[in-house]
């Protein structure tokens, strides 16, 4: 207990407060007193000081417990409530405890009173660090949860500048005040650290203030990969321009550098507008965040480095396919001339072996224009093309792309389409690379059987009452669009269901191995899907393993 306690006694008898510093004085219990018998002057007292302890008397002429009690509850409510009284009954004291008094004691048993007070100041230590806990318990879980939603901003691979600054926003769940904080980033190439982002800073003027003044403390952070404390940065010798933190009104300093896979990438800081004495805990809550800001950064430079090298890989592949194509295209030319012996006579054994050329020469042109497709996919360089066009016209044209190469295989291909006429806009060129994607694999999977190419058109009318087409999301009723489906089904090897949801990817095929029984680099359903994509429609799969495949396409007709 303090040496001397500050008690405010309300109490209309001066001679009643004479017996209470008695009973205490008689436990060794030093005291001061403070006796206010009105509500003015109780209330007076509770504003201008702390007292340790209240004792009242019930009633008083002008003012009573219950009442002082509600204005102690509300200016002090720490300061244990005391009811020391003559006349109340059991009852009433009762109440009052109810209400938040902390015990009460009748006069003429004073000598209770230091058992009482003692009690009193054990409990509200025990109340103060119980609140202490929950606060402290609180305090973790909000600081559980920022770090939550910092990593959930870095895994959505949110723009680097916002994770970073809801980061720093996050940086207010350790202290009690405001305070400003920066991210800066180490250039490795000057050795500069150069601002990224601030909270409760003038940006602009931020990033000119750090372009004047060379970044010594936060290269010294880098360096040491340490933190740093700077109790007061205004008068620090080795500030180099005090002025600029002046005019901020910044004045204690906390950095902590950011740290990826080993190396400084930069450094946090945060800077209080008050004196402040960093604690650990303090430290090593910035050291978590800064570990967060860092793996942002370090994630924001891979995928950057990750789509300049796409870049570059795509350029090469563009580049490369061009240069292989050119001459592939001549040399196919050659052979159909020696094939057709327009260079001179051919045997049959040379022709033959000039038709095994031909064959190579075509696989490989298509080869590289698929790879060709596919970077200007990437690239995002594909445009549409819509026309309106004759749906049977356009079948009967890829039709007559696949009658020589079917003879060869044990396998039927059929075809079957609406031969009334029926208008489509789309873009016919990509249309056909669906269904040539689609044919070939289906041929190219099945070794006996057949591989049947249906088409069907469906009225917006149809589609409107039919039940068949109902996941058309994209259909949009009002305009009345047509909508035509293509099935591409064989009784070829099959696809399992586990496989499903890669077979769409680039470069996926089922069996990848060197030893695979098909040739193929794993880029026709892609551009399938990238191309049903593009012409607004939609794709699906129906496969087991072993029990053949049927790829359906439906695109809308475009208005
Ligand atoms: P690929 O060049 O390998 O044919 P695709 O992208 O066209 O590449 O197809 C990817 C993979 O999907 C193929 O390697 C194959 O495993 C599987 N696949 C595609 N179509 C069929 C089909 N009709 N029947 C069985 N498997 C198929």
């Amino acid at each position: 207990m303090k040496d001397a306690l500050r008690i405010l006694h309300l109490e209309a008898n001066p001679s009643d407060v004479d017996e209470a510093v008695a009973a205490l004085a008689a436990e060794g219990i030093a005291c001061e007193f403070l006796r206010v018998e009105t509500r003015a002057d109780f209330v007076a007292a509770l504003e201008q000081s702390g007292f340790d302890l209240i004792f009242a008397e019930y009633s008083l002429p002008n003012f009573d417990a219950p009442s002082a009690l509600a204005i102690a509850i509300e200016k002090s409510p720490d300061t244990p409530f005391i009811l020391v009284s003559g006349t109340v009954g059991e009852q009433t004291a009762v109440e009052l405890l109810k209400k938040g008094a902390t015990d009460y004691v009748v006069k003429h048993r004073l000598f209770k009173l230091p058992i009482v007070i003692r009690r009193a100041f054990r409990e509200a230590a025990e109340r103060s660090e119980r609140r202490r806990a929950e606060e402290k318990a609180e305090q973790n879980l909000q600081r559980i949860r920022a770090l939550h939603e910092i990593e959930n901003a870095i895994a959505a691979a949110l723009d680097l500048s916002d994770v970073l600054r809801l980061l720093l926003e996050k940086i207010e769940l350790f202290s009690p005040f405001p305070v400003v904080a920066t991210v800066r980033l180490l250039n490795r190439e000057s050795g500069e650290v150069e601002p990224l982002v601030c909270r409760n800073l003038d940006e602009a003027e931020w990033r000119i203030n750090k372009k004047r003044t060379p970044s010594g403390r936060a290269k010294r952070i880098c360096e040491t990969k340490a933190s740093l404390v700077v109790r007061n940065i205004q008068t620090d010798p080795q500030t180099f321009n005090q002025e600029v933190y002046r005019q901020c009104g910044l004045v204690s300093f906390l950095g902590v550098p950011l740290i990826a896979k080993g190396h400084s990438m930069g450094v946090l800081s945060v800077y209080t507008k008050m004196e402040h004495e960093f604690c650990q805990e303090e430290i090593e809550f910035l050291y978590t965040l800064a570990d967060q800001a860092a793996i942002a950064i370090h994630n924001a430079q891979l995928y950057d480095g990750m789509a300049r090298a796409n870049r570059v890989k795509d350029e090469f592949l563009g580049v490369m396919s061009h240069e292989l194509r050119t001459p592939l295209i001549v040399l196919l030319g050659y052979i159909g001339l020696l094939k057709d012996g327009m260079m001179g006579e051919v045997n049959k054994q040379q022709e033959n072996a000039l038709e095994k050329l031909l064959g190579c020469a075509v696989d490989e042109i298509n080869v590289i224009n698929t790879i060709m497709l596919t970077t200007q996919i990437e690239a995002r360089t594909i445009t549409r093309e819509y026309r309106s066009l004759e749906l049977s016209d356009l079948l009967d044209h890829l039709r007559s792309t696949y009658k020589v190469q079917t003879d060869k295989k044990d396998v039927k291909l059929t075809w079957s389409y609406p031969t009334a006429p029926a208008r489509i806009t789309t873009d016919g060129e990509k249309l056909k690379q669906i269904l040539h994607n689609l044919i070939n694999n289906a041929l190219k999977f099945t070794d006996k059987g057949t591989v049947a190419v249906t088409v069907r058109a469906i009225a917006a009318s149809k589609v409107d009452q039919g039940s068949e087409l109902s996941s058309l999301d994209s259909y949009d009723a009002s305009k009345q669009r047509m909508w035509v489906e293509f099935r591409v089904t064989d009784t070829g090897i099959g696809i399992s269901k586990e496989t499903h949801r890669f077979i769409f990817d680039k470069f996926y095929q089922v069996d990848s191995s060197q030893t695979r029984a098909y040739g193929g680099v794993g880029l026709g359903l892609y551009i399938v899907k990238k191309f049903t994509d593009l012409l607004g429609g939609q794709i699906e799969l129906e496969s087991e393993s072993g029990k053949g495949s049927t790829f359906a396409v439906t695109i809308p007709s475009q208005s």
